[in-house]
């Protein structure tokens, strides 16, 4: 049984989250004012063909014309189906060249057979030859009577202007996460798939990133997968998600500026296949767990360490890990990289009293009339502020190093030294 497709939407109704489109097209079949091109945009999983789809039934249904089509008739459950003659479902991709545009152009000639319209869905259509786009325009330019082009493409920037230029474009958005999760809930529910808690269904929204098709594929997946309640673990293993007491371990490590530690659990990853970009993107997640566990926003499995840290070691984690994802991401070697960065957060504290040195330079010596004041800590604010103006660690450095000069300087100035 393939969920997906069971859950997919059927009516115009059952499409959340994109009024715009569905309004539009609606209105349209309503006022009998139909373009001979659309084109749906978007991510892939977001419903773009099963919009094409409902559309196609709203102009074929048996009942009519229609902004509500039935659903029943033989025309939409065909439709539904994806073997209705007059509606034809192409994949982009496979069928990219010139020959097979010509066929349709032959095709659309001859008047539907069973509906008013013939339908022409185009999925990935971005992946036509320069040829066929040619091809294609000259079709849209003369359009037959009664045929509807719907193009559905990940990529729009791909398809030609000219051909662009004469469809009526909707640019379909990504569900969010809560959209999605009320969706999984309900579907569980009617599937008797049970999970160890919401967080398992929170977990799958962020893997399919906004596409509802693989949330629901991996809910499946991961029902069959687990035999059983589907737990936060058996997500991970099926998402290439990392198991969470990897980042304790490191946060651990960090806290114990234990530097050998963290290189092995980097040696570990890596044994276990696990690719860094899933590693990198588990540790994004944990820190945002860390910092809410840390705030007392949440209580969360990072509870128990977020209480050894303390703001500023918060504040340097997110931001080495920043640096962390712009150096590894177009790496030859991305180890090397991970293996830096996150040794230098075993140096979080030398990092800040660096800063502390700089501040307490700053605060005792600018003026000589000034009250001397020692600061060991630096401000939150001026820590953030060093941050914001330095892309690297390097420059950090080297801009403290710089400042420092310029404060000595000053002070030998009003010390008339100089
Ligand atoms: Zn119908």
């Amino acid at each position: 049984m393939n969920l997906a497709v069971k859950y997919r939407p059927k009516t115009f109704k059952d499409v959340v989250n994109q009024k715009h489109a569905v309004i539009t097209l609606q209105n349209a079949l309503a006022t009998l004012s139909i373009a001979s091109a659309y084109m749906f945009t978007g991510p892939r999983g977001i419903g773009k063909t099963t919009l094409a789809r409902i559309f196609a039934k709203g102009l074929n249904c048996e009942k009519g014309v229609t902004p509500d089509p039935c659903g029943v008739c033989e025309n939409c459950k065909e439709i539904e189906e994806s073997r209705n003659v007059d509606v034809l479902e192409i994949d982009g991709a496979s069928n990219r060249g010139i020959d097979q545009i010509r066929e349709l152009r032959e095709n659309v000639r001859f008047i539907p057979l069973k509906g008013r319209y013939k339908v022409i869905i185009i999925d990935e259509v971005h992946m036509l030859t320069q040829e066929a786009f040619n091809a294609l325009l000259k079709t849209l330019e003369e359009p037959p009577k009664n045929v509807v082009f719907i193009f559905a493409t990940t990529e729009p920037n791909r398809v030609p202007d000219t051909v662009k230029s004469r469809t009526l474009r909707f640019d379909l958005k990504p569900l969010e996460k809560p959209f999605i999760v009320e969706r999984l809930k309900k579907i569980a529910e009617l599937e008797n798939i049970n999970y160890e808690s919401e967080e398992v269904l929170e977990l799958i929204a962020e893997a399919s990133t906004g596409g509802m098709r693989d949330a629901i594929s991996l809910l499946e997946q991961a029902s069959i997968y687990s035999q059983g309640t589907i737990t936060i673990e058996k997500i991970k293993e099926l998402t290439g998600l990392l198991p969470t007491e990897i980042y304790q371990e490191i946060l651990q490590s960090i806290i114990d500026k234990n530097p050998k530690k963290i290189l092995e659990i980097v040696e570990q990853v890596v044994a276990q296949g696990y690719s860094f970009e899933d590693f990198q993107k588990g540790f994004v997640k944990a820190a945002e767990s860390l910092l809410k566990a840390f705030y007392g926003i949440e209580h969360n499995a990072f509870s128990p360490i977020a209480s050894k840290f303390n703001e500023y070691q918060i504040l340097f984690l997110l931001r080495v890990l920043k640096d962390m994802e712009l150096d590894t991401k177009s790496a030859t070697n991305p180890k090397i990289f991970v293996d830096f960065h996150l040794l230098r957060l075993t140096k979080i504290q030398s990092e800040l009293e660096l800063i502390g040195n700089i501040n307490y330079i700053d605060t005792n010596f600018v003026s000589p009339v000034a009250t001397p004041k020692v600061t060991t800590e630096p401000s939150y604010a001026e820590v953030e502020a060093v941050i914001q103006n330095s892309n690297s660690i390097k420059e950090e450095k080297n801009e403290l190093i710089k400042y420092a000069i310029e404060k000595l300087k000053l002070r030998e100035v009003s010390d008339g030294s100089i």
